[in-house]
């Protein structure tokens, strides 16, 4: 996505200047663009190459349950410390980490779950739709996929825990059923026989290609208008009538609004504009297997060992995991193994991986993203934190955004992702 018309060092203006071109600020600057606003966007990175490129592509409407629950504390300090667990966490990173950690202990009480399950909820609802429209919008509609996606129960005894789950989920709203191992087997003769079965839900989507996507929209957006700065932002300023910003390459752009989308490096910009906000990073893998035949119809989760496998275009991708572990670029091998024996255990004849990934997701103690209007005013607005979630999250987040800059309504209540409530 080399850009040959992106602008050199200056001074610039816009109504907008959207820090970050991930999901959340291409999804942003379309949708404020669209509003009539001008919009420049920054980011040091080519668009779309930070988490938004390598996640498993499920617009996972039906991922309602936050990260931090009752059962997750029950056994959290095995699922920290035991390095195989599909929740680990970098021994490096456990001092800085502790305040986020404590707080992630105290969201994963029962009623603290229960009040994340239902913002959740509300924000996931019309995830799907959004994304049909969106994928319509940018020429990426071939890049979806509706043919529902699974969590494979190894064993009876997650298989039931699996039942309770998903009568849970469909108690709000949730279209989700129970396949014993036969019928899994009709819909993925090439998954082996598996003791447990699954839950599958009918209706879900996915994209086959995320970075395709990402693409599609960042030539979307450039078409219509937006304009793109290859630089970090630094510094934010407030000054009468607007907000000034200097970016690393030494220029400055002067907008009446800012938003921050720098997904897991938004935590230090946020705090210059006011607010402390306990962002995190939970750190994810993903494995590809370059394939002439998809080995899948659809994306399925081994739900014990947290990786989703996941047909895209010419390959398997075998993401996920988490690795609390700050921003450090080096990836752990132990967790890239961990994953390459996971996927042995279903397909054994995959060979070695074709390339790998590390990527970093915006994490927030409470699995709610932060889509907020700073503590000083909506001049500086924030749209991060979006977890395991934030593909889905975008064209809903956009919206949102877009209603805090008109001073608008928005379309999911603001009040359960405010910069405010930590
Ligand atoms: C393994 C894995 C699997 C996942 N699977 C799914 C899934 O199936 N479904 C789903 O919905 N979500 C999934 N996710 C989560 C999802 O990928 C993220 O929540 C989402 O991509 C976050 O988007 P973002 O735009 O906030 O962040 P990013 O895509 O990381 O973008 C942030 C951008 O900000 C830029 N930036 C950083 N600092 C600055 C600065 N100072 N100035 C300007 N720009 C800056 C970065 O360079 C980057 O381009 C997964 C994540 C992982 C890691």
């Amino acid at each position: 996505m080399n850009d040959s018309t992106a602008t050199s060092a200056s001074s610039k203006e816009a109504d907008i200047l959207v820090i970050g071109a991930g999901v959340m600020g291409m999804t942003i600057a379309q949708r404020l663009l669209e509003a009539g606003r001008s919009v420049i966007l920054v980011d040091p990175s080519e668009p779309g190459s930070g988490a938004s490129y390598g996640n498993a592509g499920t617009i996972a409407d039906y991922a309602i349950m936050p990260v931090g629950s009752p059962a997750v504390l029950r056994n959290l300090p095995a699922l920290l410390f035991d390095k195989n667990s599909p929740l680990s966490i970098r021994r490096a990173a456990l001092f800085t980490l502790a305040p986020w950690l404590i707080r992630f202990f105290f969201q994963s009480f029962p009623g603290a779950t229960q009040g994340n399950i239902q913002a959740l909820a509300n924000i996931l609802a019309d995830a799907a739709p959004r994304w049909r429209a969106l994928a319509e919008q940018i020429g990426a509609r071939s890049l979806v996929r509706a043919r529902g996606c699974f969590y494979l129960y190894d064993d009876p005894a997650s298989f039931d825990r699996g039942k309770q789950d998903i009568a849970f989920r469909r108690s709000m709203g949730i279209n989700g059923e129970m396949l014993s191992p036969q019928e899994l087997s009709q819909l993925e003769p090439n998954l082996p026989e598996i003791d447990g079965g699954a839950a599958y839900f009918p209706d879900a989507i996915f994209l086959s290609d995320p970075g395709q996507v990402m693409t599609r929209l960042y030539q979307f957006i450039q078409a219509a208008g937006v304009e793109f700065h290859q630089s970090a932002a630094l510094r934010i300023e407030r000054q009468s009538g607007g907000v000034r910003v200097v970016l690393a390459d030494k220029s400055v752009v002067r907008a009446r609004q800012v938003v921050i989308a720098a997904g897991a490096h938004s935590r230090d910009l946020a705090k210059q504009a006011g607010d402390r906000i306990p962002l995190d990073t939970e750190r994810g893998y993903h494995l590809e297997y370059d394939l002439a035949e998809p080995l899948l119809q659809r994306p399925a989760c081994a739900n014990t060992q947290g990786f989703y496998m996941c047909p895209m275009t010419g390959r398997l991708r075998v993401a996920g995991t988490v690795e609390l572990g700050g921003l450090s670029p080096t990836p752990s091998q132990h967790r890239l193994d961990t994953l390459e024996r996971g996927i042995k255990q279903y397909f054994p004849d995959l060979g070695k991986p074709s390339r790998t990934w590390l990527g970093f997701r915006p994490s927030i103690p409470d699995s709610r993203p932060v889509i907020s209007a700073s503590r000083s005013g909506n001049d500086v607005v924030y749209a991060f934190g979006h977890g395991h979630i934030g593909l889905t999250l975008a064209p809903v987040t956009a919206a949102m955004v877009s209603a805090l800059i008109a001073g608008d309504t928005s379309p999911v209540s603001l009040e359960d992702f405010s910069a405010q409530r930590f």
